[in-house]
């Protein structure tokens, strides 16, 4: 069974050693290739296409992370991308190696993948990090290029099966950066128990270089980062509604 597992083959990007945000502790992230969104804000559009990137063995990754357990073994390792859940076999396989390792596991996702592709892998991370993009669905598909659905569906998943989530979101000048917008998604949120935090992300312009890469224009060149003051407003927001902000 192990053997099979490690015999695996995903596409990744890149690994990080010591990341320290994507997930509780100090954690081994491996970012995998390929997303099917295209959101306007992508700081890493180099990671879009599937058929970039390099092969690896589930095998091969797993010995690498276990050369940094001692570094770890209080955080974890975390799935990110890219959309792992985009290549759901390679992800079950790693997750479940890490598993047998006895190490933390989380999956950076947004959603965009149907649950019926991914459940597998899904169940096997301890902790989703769930991008819940635009709360509106139509805004969510002029934002990345698909509705929330499938995002929404797998929160309610988590939900049904105790899943901690902790919700990631993008405040973003002129689309998700409104009072009316994070007042909905913050009611949403406020009636899910496995929700555990929800990080406000202040857009940032520092991917902007590498959009150079990918054919498609850059449509934000002119939009600010938001101000502190914005931030503090999103943030309460959420915390009136009983949720833990982190960020
Ligand atoms: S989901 Fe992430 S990697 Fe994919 S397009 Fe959006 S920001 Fe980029």
């Amino acid at each position: 069974m192990t053997e099979d597992l490690r015999a695996v083959t995903g596409r990744i990007h890149s690994t990080e050693s010591f990341g320290a945000v994507d997930g509780p502790g100090v954690r081994f992230i491996v970012f995998t290739q390929g997303c099917p969104l295209r959101c306007l804000y992508c700081h890493n559009p180099d990671s879009w296409k599937f058929s970039e990137g390099e092969e690896r063995t589930a095998g091969a990754l797993i010995d690498e992370i276990l050369n940094y357990k001692n570094f770890i073994s209080k955080g974890g390792v975390t799935l990110s991308g890219g959309d792992p859940l985009a290549q759901p076999e390679f992800s079950y396989a790693l997750l479940s190696l890490c598993k047998e390792n006895g190490l933390h596991t989380a999956v950076d996702t947004s959603g965009a993948i149907p649950l019926e592709h991914c459940q597998k892998a899904v169940d096997a991370a301890d902790l989703l990090l769930l991008d819940i993009k635009e709360i509106d669905s139509a805004d969510c598909k002029a934002l990345t290029g698909q509705g929330n659905e499938n995002a929404l569906k797998l929160l309610d998943y988590c939900e049904q099966v105790g899943k901690p989530v902790w919700i990631r979101h993008v405040c973003l000048p002129g689309y998700t950066l409104r009072q009316e917008k994070l007042e909905r998604l913050a009611d949403f949120l406020k009636g899910y128990r496995c929700v555990e935090q929800v990080e406000l992300i202040p857009f940032h312009q520092m991917g902007m270089y590498k959009w150079d890469y990918v054919d498609e224009p850059y449509q934000l060149k002119d939009t600010q980062t938001p101000t502190g003051a914005e931030m503090e407003l999103a943030r309460d927001i959420f915390e009136k509604r009983g949720l833990s902000v982190h960020g």
